[in-house]
């Protein structure tokens, strides 16, 4: 839960509407009102986008994705769930590198029996090739809205796709903007 109120995800937060906010601002990480509040953000359905902005921006101010970013503990546990470096020295050595079985690349983990990265667990593949592609249909001539109407979605979040702080785009996403044929009929003339 951060200030980018424009950011399309946002509008999916589940404390976005919450009636007891303040709860995301508990003065203790694991008080009733700090569960209530982590117990919204384990159903949260863009928690991943809002731990990764958190972690891009170092934002540190009450409960974000389930952690309560003001204690140190719960920031390098922030950044274990999403397999990134960037917690203390002490928390790092109880902490191992390993290979995801799914996309290959490296990521910290302190469970002995992960086998997949963060986000591969969430079902994210890097935008780098999705970010391309549509640059690509772009300069075909495609139109954000025409590739909203392909892709199902509204236009704003196909823009979202290409914003370079966006790490992560939905497998089936991907798997979207590559079945776009830019036939005759589709592209237009820019
Ligand atoms: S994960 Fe938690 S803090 Fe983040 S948007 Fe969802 S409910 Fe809000
Ligand atoms: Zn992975």
């Amino acid at each position: 839960m951060t200030e980018h109120a424009t950011s399309d995800w946002r509008h999916k937060a589940s404390c976005r509407n919450d009636p007891d906010l303040d709860c995301w601002f508990a003065s203790a990480p694991n008080n009733t009102r700090a569960q209530y509040a982590k117990a919204v953000c384990g159903r949260c359905p863009v928690r991943l986008d809002c731990a990764d902005e958190a972690f891009a921006e170092s934002v540190r101010g009450g409960i974000i994705a389930g952690f309560h970013t003001e204690f140190q503990d719960e920031w390098d546990a922030l950044c274990e769930w999403l397999g990134r470096v960037g917690a203390s020295p002490a928390r790092q050595s109880a902490r191992r590198t390993a290979t995801c079985s799914q996309c290959g690349k490296a990521f910290v983990t302190k469970q002995s029996e992960a086998t997949r990265c963060g986000p591969c667990k969430q079902g994210l593949v890097d935008a780098g090739p999705s970010k391309k592609r549509l640059h690509e249909l772009r300069a075909l001539g495609l139109k954000w809205r025409e590739l909203g109407e392909l892709l199902g979605m509204r236009e704003n979040s196909v823009q979202t796709i290409v914003d370079p702080k966006r790490p992560y785009v939905l497998r089936e996403t991907e798997a979207k903007i590559f079945a776009i044929a830019p036939t005759a009929s589709a592209v237009k003339v820019a």
